[in-house]
């Protein structure tokens, strides 16, 4: 998003955050993150609707404590996840496990905990059924239909590796009652970044696997709502309203012809936070290579590993003074450049072939939209610091939310010299 017109930073010279908190730096804007998950709560009409945050997203606790302040529950994909929500209040009934490939020390926690656990294989059935046999729980179907910005978050539909095909589930009854599961829930995800056409047809799709079974208390159908990353060319925003009411029409309708109080449930993540936050970082140099142009940056893919992983776009802001970035037309004519990180890695890219106002060594560049898969997929290859993240509160003070790693930390788990 434009930071200025969002009035994101309060105030605040994001050049100043650096210098206060260190560069890069994750910055996150409270109000932008309350509005969305307002937006989420408000997805639907139905009366007992129920948003399930993927705590995967994000995880930092400050922010967790805020979206669960907002009346979300969480949608969680491990142990570790579920052991940051309950840090950050949310109780194990507020936990949905969808988890993939576990083993069963990983299912029998989920269960012992007292959370529901979705579960998308007949092997895991099986195995779920011989730690926590009379239990109540989920079940995550392919139900055909995947969507999604890249080949490689696309969840559902032939060729991925997630959710029970619907011709097993003559095997799904039958292992049910060899257990004594009782099944209260289906759900499924068809892909990160889907179109709102995508949706309604996993919608559709998802309502009529339900038929298939009729005790049902929950349907849940994911998550993927997709943010607008290329602000600057004009990309507007999902138009959820339209979405959330025509899903609405269908899930009343089903609900109605079903015959049972049903939950319906949605497990949104990128929605939730993407907008809510910039990662700052630093031009250190500026060169050519054959006929190419790079700025070099402390942004590596460490710090923010969507643009090597996904090739995602994220929008790029210039501060060289004051809260306001530069306009992209502002300067000289615009310069194509590619900023690049500081690893040892040619994948190692914020920003391919983009037309900025020439970079300059000291300028602070800020990644927009950042706070989705960002912090939380960062790590520290070459032993740099994963940085800190600071958080804009609706009173405006800049606050920690958490610090900058330690170099003496990172070594501190080693054992054995
Ligand atoms: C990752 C994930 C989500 C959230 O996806 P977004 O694209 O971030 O909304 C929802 N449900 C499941 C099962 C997931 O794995």
């Amino acid at each position: 998003m434009n930071t200025h017109d969002f009035n994101f930073y309060h105030g605040h010279d994001p050049r100043e955050l650096v210098k206060t908190f260190g560069s890069p730096l994750y910055v996150y804007n409270e109000r932008i993150l309350r509005e969305r998950c307002a937006e989420m709560v408000g997805f639907s009409s139905y009366p007992k609707f129920v948003v399930n945050y993927a705590v995967k997203t994000n995880s930092n606790l400050s922010l967790l404590k805020i979206i669960r302040e907002e009346g979300l529950h969480t949608d969680i994909s491990s142990e570790g996840e579920a052991v940051a929500a309950m840090a950050a209040g949310f109780l194990p009934k507020e936990m949905l496990f969808t988890l993939n490939g576990v083993g069963a020390a990983e299912l029998e926690f989920a269960a012992k905990i007292g959370a529901t656990i979705s579960v998308d294989s007949l092997s895991q059935l099986e195995t779920l059924g011989k730690v926590a046999a009379g239990g109540r729980i989920f079940l995550r179907f392919n139900s055909g239909v995947g969507g999604g910005h890249h080949e490689k978050v696309i969840t559902g539909g032939d060729g991925t590796k997630f959710g029970i095909m619907p011709q097993y589930i003559p095997q799904v009854k039958e292992l049910l009652a060899k257990y004594d599961l009782k099944l209260i829930g289906i759900n499924h995800h068809i892909g990160s970044q889907n179109p709102g056409e995508a949706y309604l047809a996993g919608v559709r799709a998802l309502l009529e696997l339900a038929r298939q079974f009729d005790d049902l208390e929950y349907i849940d159908f994911g998550g993927g709502f997709a943010t607008p990353y290329h602000k600057q060319s004009g990309e507007k925003p999902l138009d959820l309203r339209a979405i959330g009411a025509a899903a609405d029409e269908l899930f009343f309708d089903f609900a109605k012809s079903y015959g049972k109080e049903l939950t319906y449930v949605i497990e949104p993540g990128r929605y939730v936070v993407a907008e809510s936050a910039v990662l700052l970082g630093t031009v250190h140099s500026i060169k050519n290579c054959g006929s190419q142009k790079y700025a070099g940056t402390d942004l590596g893919f460490s710090v923010f590993k969507r643009p090597t992983v996904y090739d995602a776009h994220h929008d790029i802001e210039i501060y060289r003074g004051g809260a306001r970035p530069l306009h992209l037309t502002e300067t000289a004519p615009p310069e194509r450049i590619n900023i690049v990180g500081n690893q040892c890695e040619t994948g190692d890219y914020i920003a391919r072939d983009r037309d900025l106002p020439p970079l300059r060594e000291g300028d602070i560049l800020g990644v927009t939209d950042a706070g989705a898969y960002g912090y939380s997929m960062a790590c520290r290859y070459n032993h740099r610091a994963r940085p800190a993240e600071v958080l804009i509160t609706i009173a405006g003070d800049a606050k920690l939310i958490r610090r900058r790693d330690t170099y003496e930390e990172m070594l501190e788990n080693m054992q054995g010299l």
